[in-house]
């Protein structure tokens, strides 16, 4: 059990609660007693002394023009009770209303705290190499693009950089949730947020921190809380109906029953006034809608925080409703379904060229392109001759002036085994590059765990050819493949299968950003080191382990679960005192144990969510 940290006004609270309830037990002994105006008294007493932040709060409350709140609500049911002469109920009210507001607020600020942990994912500091050669301390948001950083073992990494300097594991599961540690050495590219695990290193600052891997991650959830659901918008709607509608009704039951008793010929109006006026008073307890205005939403905030540890960054509890729902879940292949990080198997040279200048035309027109592809090819070349005049065609491949000749890397015309790209200098081909990827050991256990979740059509967008798609399909076991597609042919077959279902869109961000934005939630997977994707999506995950996706949707589903409940549970249990109080079958008291104890049980079941 974590010890709880109470603020000033949690502790005001906890005071009041206290005071409040030694003054009702010493009014229950006095009671016990016979001394029934001692009794009375010190019942008052303690209902003042829990209720004082209450009263004040509705007087404040007041002044600013706002009758509804639930401390206005809460004292007028006090200062009636005592009106009436039901002293201990008036105490009651008020200790029991502390309690579930201290419950409440502790609950809301663990969550708060749970989440904003991730703001420590950007170090304070950096230490930054002088030209002098030693190193100064500064602020980590004034490192600039191109300072040289050193990091020891154990620390974080204060911005995006490149290490230029030692060889360390690098703990990327604070941002990713993926535990495995990753080697990294010079050349490689270190994110923020990430912990330099094993050894010191130093390294060239390649973005700025505000723009790093931790600094978007923050941004992301800062701006989460904006996009509402539905679910969230109709109960800020009904909490601004229900109190005043339900403050009606008890307004009504106090004065118009006893009216109507008197018109119809029963007692008089002022015999049982009192009677119906107390049953009102416990309508109005019931009246606060605390609940379902604080649970609501503290369970998609708790959803969204909990997904954030995974790894898993959802832009709005909007797409929480949307990830749940999801029944058709789409794949791009390379990067996504597979490693991405592919390698050049075999050459085919055609007339008496040889492989070696093969390569190197290719790497040459390859050089600045970010496809997978190119990264192999420049990879297999080793050296990569200048190249000028590179255009690149999304989906198709890459034209370049090399060495003299006007050199072509693209989709082969012919259909060929596996995945390939075929070499023309000067509109002469050339020969073919062949490449291997290698499946996700993610994919599959991940593809059956979504299905168990409720996604009964899995499908297979690629770029890449027939038979290279259905290796891979067979392998995961995706249920439908479309390959050799465009990038807008990919589009188009996600707007098509939009028309009939609730899709997801999972893919790398390269080049598909129109269909991760076009698809009812978009799933950028290792979204790490890259930045466009993050802006097309709804989902981000870190990492690019596949399962993560399947914890998004069951998280989802989770959660969207635990806020329904929360709201059956709250309206049931109103509706129900509602009705027992207005038939003096249930009294003040029960009415705010019932709704103290609601408030409690749905609170809790959303903070439930952020515990695995
Ligand atoms: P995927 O669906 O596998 O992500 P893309 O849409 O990115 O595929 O690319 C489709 C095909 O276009 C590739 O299989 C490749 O043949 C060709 N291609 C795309 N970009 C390049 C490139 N930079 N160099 C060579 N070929 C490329
Ligand atoms: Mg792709």
């Amino acid at each position: 059990m974590k010890k709880i940290k109470f603020t000033k006004v949690q502790k005001k609270r906890l005071l009041s609660i206290a005071s409040g309830a030694v003054l009702f037990a010493a009014g229950g002994i006095c009671r016990l007693l016979g001394a029934q105006l001692c009794s009375d008294i010190l019942f008052a007493a303690a209902g003042l002394a829990a209720g004082l932040m209450c009263i004040v709060r509705a007087f404040r409350g007041i002044a600013r023009g706002v009758f509804f709140d639930e401390n206005t609500l809460m004292t007028i049911a006090a200062v009636g009770a005592v009106c009436l002469g039901e002293y201990p109920e008036c105490a009651a009210v008020m200790i029991l209303y502390q309690v579930g507001e201290l419950f409440q607020s502790v609950a809301v600020g663990r969550s708060r705290r749970a989440i904003s942990e991730l703001s420590s994912l950007c170090p304070d500091s950096a230490r930054v190499l002088q030209p002098d050669g030693s190193y100064k301390e500064i602020a980590a948001s004034d490192v600039n693009i191109g300072d040289t950083v050193q990091i020891r073992a154990g620390e974080r990494i204060p911005a995006d950089c490149r290490i230029c300097e030692g060889v360390t594991d690098i703990d990327t599961s604070p941002v990713t949730g993926e535990s495995v540690p990753r080697g990294a050495g010079v050349g490689d590219e270190i994110y923020s947020g990430c912990i330099n695990m094993s050894g010191t290193v130093l390294a060239e600052v390649l973005k700025r921190s505000e723009d790093s891997a931790a600094g978007r991650i923050l941004k992301l959830t800062e701006t989460a809380g904006e996009r509402k659901t539905r679910s969230e918008a109709f109960i800020t709607r009904f909490a601004k109906v229900y109190t005043p509608l339900v403050a009606l009704i008890a307004a009504a039951v106090a004065l118009l029953v006893p009216l109507f008793i008197q018109i119809f010929g029963g007692p008089s109006f002022s015999e049982t006034f009192p009677d119906w006026s107390r049953r009102a008073l416990s309508m109005l307890v019931i009246s606060c809608p605390c609940a379902l205005v604080i649970s609501v939403p503290l369970g998609y905030f708790c959803g969204l925080g909990s997904a954030s540890k995974k790894g898993i960054l959802i832009k709005g509890s909007t797409y929480v409703d949307t990830l749940a729902r999801v029944d058709t879940a789409v794949f791009d292949k390379t990067g996504t379904l597979t490693e991405g990080t592919l390698s050049v198997d075999r050459t085919e040279v055609f007339d008496d060229g040889d492989a070696a200048s093969l390569l190197r035309l290719a790497a040459g027109a390859e050089q600045t392109s970010s496809h997978p592809i190119a990264k192999a090819i420049c990879t297999a070349a080793g050296e990569i001759p200048a190249a000028s005049d590179i255009t690149e065609t999304s989906g198709v491949g890459v034209e370049a002036t090399v060495e003299g000749m006007r050199v072509c890397v693209r989709r082969p015309m012919h259909s060929v085994e596996g995945t390939a790209v075929e070499v023309t200098a000067d509109g002469k081909s050339v020969g073919y590059i062949y490449l291997s990827d290698t499946v996700k050991p993610s994919a599959a256990p991940a593809l059956s765990e979504l299905r168990e979740q409720g996604v009964g059509n899995t499908v297979m967008l690629t770029g890449d050819n027939e038979s290279a798609a259905q290796k891979v399909a067979a392998e995961v076991g995706i249920d439908t493949v479309y390959a050799s597609l465009m990038p807008e042919e990919k589009f188009e077959k996600i707007e098509q299968l939009c028309a009939d279902g609730c899709v997801m869109y999972a893919g790398d961000g390269i080049n598909d950003s129109p269909s991760l934005a076009r698809a009812d939630v978009g799933v950028a997977m290792g979204a790490l080191g890259s930045g466009a994707a993050i802006e097309a999506a709804d989902v981000v995950l870190m990492g690019g382990d596949m399962t993560a996706l399947a914890k998004a949707k069951r998280l989802a589903r989770r959660t969207v679960r635990t806020v329904k409940a929360n709201i059956v549970i709250s309206l049931a249990v109103k509706l129900a005192v509602l009705v027992l109080a207005a038939f003096d079958i249930v009294g003040m008291w029960a009415a705010v144990a019932a709704d103290v104890g609601v408030c409690i049980l749905c609170v809790s079941n959303s903070v439930s969510l952020l515990r695995k």
